[in-house]
């Protein structure tokens, strides 16, 4: 078998975390099997690097930010690459250049092209056991790009599927996939097995244990996934086409605080003005998400809406840059304490009040609505970002998730 096994940050935090790791990936190794070891930056570098560049300076270029984000990952399969040679068991570590792993141009959010394997087969079909990094790229320029936080699962998942790999294995610090963040909401119940679709939503609606393009790119490729604890042997999650429908109609809450709240009043209420606002951001990558639009009134009309957090104050430049051309306005205005609650679920589909039940929740917990949004498989909420908890917990509870 070929099996691609990923560990998060936490999973290889220190010594013996890494030994650990080794000694799994190692089990496998003696079984025969071809093993493929996909590794995050240990704990919380990525983080520590950030703030570095931070004090260096806060415009650092996003060329320069992934250079520095990349030794993250490099520190990481080296040594685990050590630790396996020192337990006796041939290994290799390869960065983004020496695997090839092609990217999009763009640096900071770059998306997965193409995988040369050569390398890789070349040093498995030698019995080595074979480290890559995780979230890193390369791009047309031969420069380093990463793919986005939370990205190393995506390395797993595209080289799972450039490798028709027989196993991809997420190993974490939680159990499995949990039907809220269990950090949150302490009796978060265990999900056996969930949907490609399913896992798609909650993940991009802020459950960060999957990386949301790894789950679109297992989806397409048919790639199943295993998430489980990289410090205990507990069965896990499945991530699949099809899951077992012991599931509810909903399967889990999400929450995402990287929110901030847009809203560009007394816009011309004319044809055309929803398609600029929108075409000039998207022209700038960036991804709109809840929008709300006012009645019109004395022939102005008033958008509101949510992007990532830390694209906010580009967004707002980029409005404000055309002010005095296609897109006059009052005012433009960012709310950055606001954060997105959402129920996600199959089911939702053919059960209706899905809606009013998150509302009841919401209503006897004394959380306010600021924004909502639904599709047939969510229902999302903007709400003031220090109620997230409370909101969490009352709507998990709503819905009966708890075992
Ligand atoms: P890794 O470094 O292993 O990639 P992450 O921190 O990226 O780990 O993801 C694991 C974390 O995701 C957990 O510690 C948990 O707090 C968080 N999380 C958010 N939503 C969920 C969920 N629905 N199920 C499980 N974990 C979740
Ligand atoms: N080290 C990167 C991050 O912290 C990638 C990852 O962990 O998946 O975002
Ligand atoms: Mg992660």
């Amino acid at each position: 078998m070929l099996i691609v096994k990923k560990f998060g940050g936490t999973s290889v935090a220190d010594k013996e975390r890494i030994f650990n790791v080794a000694k799994r990936c190692i089990e496998d190794y003696n079984k025969g099997n071809e093993v493929v070891v996909v590794l995050s930056a240990m704990g919380k570098m990525t983080d520590v690097l950030l703030q570095q560049a931070k004090d260096i300076n806060p415009n650092a270029s996003k060329r320069e930010l992934d250079m520095l984000l990349t030794t993250g990952e490099q520190t990481s399969v080296a040594l685990m690459a050590m630790a396996m040679d020192s337990l006796g068991v041939p290994a290799v570590s390869l960065n983004a250049f020496q695997v090839a792993m092609n990217t999009t141009a763009n640096y900071g959010n770059a998306r997965l092209k193409r995988i040369d394997t050569d390398r890789i087969k070349h040093e498995l079909s030698n019995r080595r056991i074979v480290i890559v990094t995780g979230f890193q790229g390369i791009n047309k320029y031969d420069d380093y790009t990463t793919l986005g936080r939370g990205g190393s699962d995506t390395t797993a998942v595209a080289l799972a599927a450039a490798l028709r790999a027989d196993a991809c294995e997420i190993y974490t610090d939680v159990d499995g996939v949990y039907t809220a963040d269990p950090r949150i909401v302490k009796d978060a119940r265990k999900i056996n097995e969930i949907t490609y679709d399913e896992m798609l939503e909650l993940a991009s609606l802020g459950a960060g244990v999957l990386h949301n393009r790894s789950v679109e790119m297992a989806k397409k490729y048919g790639v199943q996934l295993v998430v489980r604890s990289s410090l205990n042997n507990s069965e896990g999650t499945i991530v699949k086409e099809d899951a077992k429908l012991e599931r509810m109609f909903v399967s889990g809450v999400a929450c995402d605080r990287n929110t901030a709240r847009i809203a560009v009043t007394k816009l011309e209420d004319k044809p055309g003005v929803a398609f600029k606002l929108f075409n000039h951001l998207a022209n700038h990558n960036i991804n709109v998400d809840i929008i709300l639009q006012s009645v019109g009134r004395e022939g102005t009309k008033d958008i509101s809406f949510t992007v990532d957090q830390d694209v906010a104050k580009e967004a707002v430049q980029i409005i404000e840059n055309h002010r005095t051309g296609s897109l006059k306005c009052e005012s433009v205005d960012v709310e950055e304490n606001v954060a997105k609650v959402s129920v996600v679920g199959a089911g939702m589909m053919s059960n209706p009040g899905v809606a009013a039940k998150m509302f009841e929740a919401l209503y006897n917990a004394n959380v306010n609505i600021k924004q909502i949004c639904t599709s047939e498989i969510r229902v999302t909420v903007l709400i003031q970002d220090s109620d997230v908890d409370k909101a969490m917990n009352a709507v998990h509870d709503a819905f009966e998730l708890s075992e």
